[in-house]
């Protein structure tokens, strides 16, 4: 299992609990449910509510971040993602609605990166997996092979029968930069359908909240550590209402004959992605806010920064390797730090 990444919610007064922990207001309370691993990392469910209304919609909404989980990881053999993984090139896999949209958002963020997110991009991951267990650097043949195997254009999606399917044989998807985003979102709408005042998700540094904050704050806020220093809060942000992301190279990576080599890769070099060590993005779901610091660490500090501009509703803030102490900011960021 991973650790918990990046991002802390800077959080709040403890009161009671048996197993969950809760946090009074008044007859509000916010209910807690501490961190339990899923998704391949850990996550965190806040709902803000009258006490039953609170229990009931952390449960529910920590519930479907697993089925998410379970519908969607790569690694689990019975999930539906596996399923088109092993047959899509054989045969159409006719998929949910839900995994079907997500692939097409997934698509078009792959139109607006011209490639550099790509949820084919299985294969190298692979290639680069083996090639941390075995510290052996994959030869240029072997790049090239899988390569051939990554590509959104190899995708065949028909909305008319809503089914998947590879142009090339051996092809995988991975939806490791998007789904986690999406998880959160969906937990958020479960928290709100449950009649929950306020919230928040934090599944392994993707985090989006929403309402009334904790106890008597007046806001939602989160922490983002140094890279260079876990311990150490570098910045806090506001968060009322927004999703935050960060993608970053100093907690996953592999090396490989003495070199890291960050979890991201880039397509276009078929190795690591190089030019940022974290990406932090702030947007409106997570779904975005997730898909878009992976596309922004693939485009790099100048290509990725102008198209963050572009984008409404949507911040960034860059780190760069060799500058841990200088973290570069898209205009609107100002308004988000709370000094
Ligand atoms: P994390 O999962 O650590 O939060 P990200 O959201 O950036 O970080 O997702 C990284 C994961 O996305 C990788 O582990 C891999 O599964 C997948 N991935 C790697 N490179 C790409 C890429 N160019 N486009 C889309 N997904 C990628
Ligand atoms: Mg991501």
């Amino acid at each position: 299992m991973r650790a918990a990444r990046l991002i802390v919610p800077v959080v709040l007064v403890v009161v009671v609990g048996v197993g969950l922990r809760q946090y009074q207001a008044g007859r509000i309370v916010a209910v807690d449910t501490g961190f339990r691993g899923t998704m391949g990392t850990w996550a965190q469910v806040i709902a803000v509510g009258p006490n039953a209304v609170a229990e009931s919609c952390a449960e529910k909404g920590f519930a479907e971040l697993v089925r998410i989980d379970e519908a969607m990881s790569d690694f689990k053999e019975t999930s539906e993602l596996s399923k088109v993984n092993r047959d899509a090139f054989r045969e159409k896999v006719p998929v949910s609605e839900e995994l079907f949209s997500l692939l097409q958002t997934s698509v078009e963020y792959s139109r607006l990166s011209d490639g550099g997110f790509d949820v084919t991009i299985g294969p190298l991951v692979d290639l680069w997996r083996k090639a941390g267990r075995t510290n052996t650097t994959p030869t240029e043949a072997q790049l090239a092979a899988a390569r051939a195997k990554v590509g959104y254009e190899k995708l065949i999606l028909d909305p008319a029968d809503r089914s998947v399917r590879f142009a090339v044989e051996g092809m995988r998807l991975d939806l490791g930069a998007i789904a986690k985003g999406y998880a959160v979102d969906r937990a958020i709408e479960i928290l709100r359908q449950g009649g929950a005042v306020g919230g928040m998700v934090n599944l392994g540094g993707n985090i989006r909240t929403f309402g009334r904050p904790v106890g008597d704050k007046r806001n939602w806020r989160i922490g983002l550590r140094d890279p260079t220093d876990p311990n150490h809060i570098q910045l806090t942000l506001r968060l009322d209402g927004w999703a935050v992301a960060t993608s970053g190279d100093y907690e996953r990576f592999v090396f490989v004959e003495g070199q890291k080599v960050s979890h991201i890769l880039d397509p276009a070099t078929r190795r690591g992605a190089t030019g940022l060590t974290s990406v932090t993005i702030l947007a409106r779901t997570g779904l975005e806010a997730d898909a878009l610091s992976t596309t922004v660490t693939v485009m790099g500090k100048d290509k990725g920064l102008a198209l963050i501009e572009r984008l409404p509703d949507t911040e960034a803030i860059l780190i760069e390797p060799d500058k841990p102490d200088e973290p570069i900011f898209s205009s609107g960021v100002k308004d988000f730090v709370i000094p």
